[in-house]
């Protein structure tokens, strides 16, 4: 099944090559619409497969558990087959998600959703849901934040944003290492601004990538972070939500030290 999802896709790129090539002929604008258009489809339609492909493996997995193979060598490779899969499955469903979030803001498809909420609250939850991540590398981390930080704006984007840079964060530093997360509300100019930093002790981004790492699929020296994983969306969506709400993302970086990125947006009486 996985070889037939990744026909799919490979289809879908060629399809994608082929509509580029027919660029010359077709207005930019329009060529591009239909790309988005195109890929906001593909990645749809993804979606459903994925999830009936990780039940399975999920059903797969129980039947197992409740009657495991007695051939213990033919056990253990079972068992680690089945982690592979779904691995690879998650993955390509977080692909196909991210995809589908900037097709969607793309087309100007993606509203947000603005409520009042506590952010200080917020991300004290996502960080404690994020503890098997900080654990699985042995990274510590800290939240210096006001006691209540109420802010209006759209929190399941917030988040999103949040997560990306604190994954990020653990993902590009050594065991042992802090992760630091930033939320403050600071003047600029005269405006109120809600700042939020998440600083590491990594291995930081050379002067030179710091401007691409933004670029949708660009992973800095592949040869370093391939083995890490990710599909380089995570900093192009963190860029897109941020300028959704009006706001930046800066990064600033010393090799073999550490990396701050920080978000700024604007808040509105
Ligand atoms: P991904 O992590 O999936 O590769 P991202 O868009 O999130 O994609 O990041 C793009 C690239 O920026 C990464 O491949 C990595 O080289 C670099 N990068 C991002 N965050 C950090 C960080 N905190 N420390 C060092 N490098 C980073």
């Amino acid at each position: 099944v996985l070889g037939g999802l990744t026909l799919l896709f490979a289809v879908a790129c060629v399809f994608v090559s082929h509509l580029m090539s027919k660029r010359a002929m077709i207005p930019i604008a329009q060529s591009l619409a239909r790309q988005r258009e195109f890929v906001a489809d593909a990645s749809h339609e993804l979606r459903t497969p994925l999830s009936v492909l990780m039940s399975s493996i999920e059903t797969l997995g129980m039947r197992r558990q409740a009657a495991p193979n007695e051939n213990e060598d033919e056990d253990r490779f079972e068992t680690r087959t089945l982690g592979y899969m779904k691995d690879e499955v998650k993955g390509m469903t977080r692909l196909v998600g991210d995809l589908l979030y900037l097709a969607r803001s793309d087309s100007g498809a993606e509203q947000l959703q603005l409520t009042q909420f506590d952010l200080r609250a917020s991300a004290e939850r996502t960080l404690h849901g994020l503890a098997p991540l900080f654990e699985a590398k042995q990274i510590l981390h800290d939240l210096d934040a006001p006691d209540k930080l109420l802010v209006y704006g759209d929190e399941q984007r917030l988040l999103q944003l949040l997560v990306i840079l604190v994954d990020n964060a653990v993902k590009y530093s050594p065991s042992g290492t802090l992760v630091r997360v930033k939320l403050a509300e600071e003047k600029q100019r005269g405006h109120r601004v809600l700042a939020i930093a998440v600083i590491d002790q990594g291995i930081g981004i050379p002067a030179e990538e710091q401007e691409k790492i933004f670029e949708r699929f660009y992973r800095e020296d592949k040869t370093r972070s391939r083995h890490l994983g990710g599909h380089g969306l995570g900093l192009a969506i963190a860029k897109r939500i941020a300028a959704a709400c009006g706001g930046t993302i800066q990064v600033a970086s010393r090799l073999g030290q550490g990396s701050a990125f920080i978000v700024r947006i604007p808040i509105s009486a």
